[in-house]
């Protein structure tokens, strides 16, 4: 269960005219997060071009309903100062105006995906959060500024790790996973394709290709370090919408290109950085990732050359990134091999064909199962969901997230389908282990 609360407004200057909406959204379980001087865990600032101001508010509520969705909310409390549109969400009053009632349908068909919603009049001099964004993005769109603004949980999440971490006493290290992407080779929506998960609104249902980003704070010098699980061909875009900023080290599974195609990318964190980033890899990974980025990998370059700085940390057992020990999990994905990385009470294993009895033997006591699940109809090198459950129910770990997951999932249907302690991955999904 995650309740959210959001706030939003639309501004218009002029009727119509240059128009544009702002969103923020609360976790209602923190401390005074009704109050309407509250920091927002994530908020929305666009401008939306000209309109009228009615338009602007719809559109206001359908944003912040998406971000909320995207966040993993199942019960959101709208608050705002619109009564026109509370009144209409709540079905009291008609929307007769023929340019609003699709906008209504729309908010609604999204709040619909929530396990409960309700919506409220406030006063409009308790919406100063929502009414300053909106107003924030049509000055900012006069200086010639970026339309659309989003800010997400990420930041304030990171300094929780942080917290979690010098609570816990020391050397025992608290761990957050990110799932940076959830999708298949593909990614979803598939280029071109008409089906109803690609074309779903629910952006759960957006996934870019699977990768993960694994943080911890360093028992030594108290910093945070992140490993990101696959540099894949979606690095770039989950960077920047995840706030990925630093890199202490990559782990790749497979050389699948869905996997590996973000290779170059990792000079971003190289230049900025000026270090050599390592990289770990199985022994036959890596002679491939040698062979196809030789330029990366040859050592020759010094970082801040605008080519990747790397350097490879080849181990079929276990590498050390980052100074964490992270153990190679051996893994069938039809006729070539894959590597699962476990590390402490958490494990991460894609492209998943089948795990061997001495692979499972590895992974006995987990708090945290990643594990991947391509989709219901059986497929040469990947497992099904179906596959993937029983694994699961064999290997018993305490929580298990399913990623990788292709145009034939659809979150909400498969959330609804699996059992206690299993979830479905979505671009965004943090999971949180506590230190043991
Ligand atoms: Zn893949
Ligand atoms: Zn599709
Ligand atoms: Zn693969």
């Amino acid at each position: 269960m995650k309740t959210l609360i959001l706030r939003t407004d639309g501004a218009c200057r002029g009727n119509p005219g240059p128009a544009s909406i702002g969103a923020a959204l609360y976790d209602a379980h923190a401390a005074g997060a009704s109050e309407p001087d509250a920091t927002p865990i994530a908020s929305i600032s666009a401008a939306i071009g000209t309109t009228t101001n009615n338009v602007a508010e719809w559109k206001a509520v359908i944003a912040g309903a998406e971000l909320a969705l995207e966040l993993g909310a199942t019960t959101l409390s709208l608050l705002l100062d619109s009564k026109l549109v509370v009144e209409q969400l709540h079905g009291r009053w008609r929307v007769r105006d023929a340019k609003l009632a699709p906008l209504c349908d729309e908010a609604i068909s999204l709040l619909s995906q929530l396990n409960s919603w309700e919506a409220r009049h406030v006063p409009r001099a308790q919406n100063g959060r929502a009414d300053a964004l909106a107003n924030e993005a049509l000055d900012r769109a006069l200086r010639g500024g970026p339309a659309r603004v989003v800010r997400r949980p990420d930041d304030h999440a990171r300094t929780a790790v942080a917290t979690d971490a010098r609570d816990s006493g020391g050397e025992r290290q608290a761990t957050r996973l990110t799932i940076l992407g959830s999708g298949a080779s593909r990614g979803v929506p598939r280029v071109g394709c008409r089906c109803d998960v690609c074309l779903s609104r629910d952006m759960r249902n957006r996934r870019l290709r699977s990768a993960a980003l694994i943080e911890w704070r360093d028992p030594v010098d108290g910093a945070t370090r992140s490993v990101v699980i696959d540099p894949g061909m979606d690095l770039r875009e989950q960077a920047l919408r995840f706030n990925v900023e630093r890199l202490d080290g990559a782990l790749v599974t497979h050389i699948h290109v869905d996997h590996t195609g973000g290779i170059d990318e990792l000079r971003a964190y190289t230049d900025a950085q000026d270090l050599v980033l390592p990289v770990g890899a199985s022994s036959d990974t890596a002679t491939e990732l040698r062979l196809r980025w030789a330029y990366a990998f040859d050592g020759r370059t010094a970082p801040g050359h605008g080519i990747p700085a790397l350097t490879l940390v080849e181990g079929d057992e276990q590498v050390t990134i980052a100074g964490r020990r992270f153990q190679a999990i051996p893994l069938v994905h039809g006729r070539r091999a894959t590597t699962g990385w476990r590390s402490g009470n958490l494990a991460y294993l894609t492209d998943v064909g089948s795990v061997a009895a001495a692979s499972r033997a590895m992974l006995a006591d987990l708090d945290l199962l990643v594990v991947s699940a391509l989709r219901d109809l059986p497929h040469p090198t990947h497992q099904t969901v179906d596959e993937a459950l029983a694994l699961i129910a064999d290997l018993a770990p305490r929580r298990a997230i399913l990623t990788h997951l292709d145009h034939d999932l659809d979150y909400a249907d498969l959330a609804g389908r699996l059992p206690r302690g299993v979830i479905p991955a979505f671009d965004g999904l943090v999971a949180e282990l506590p230190a043991r």
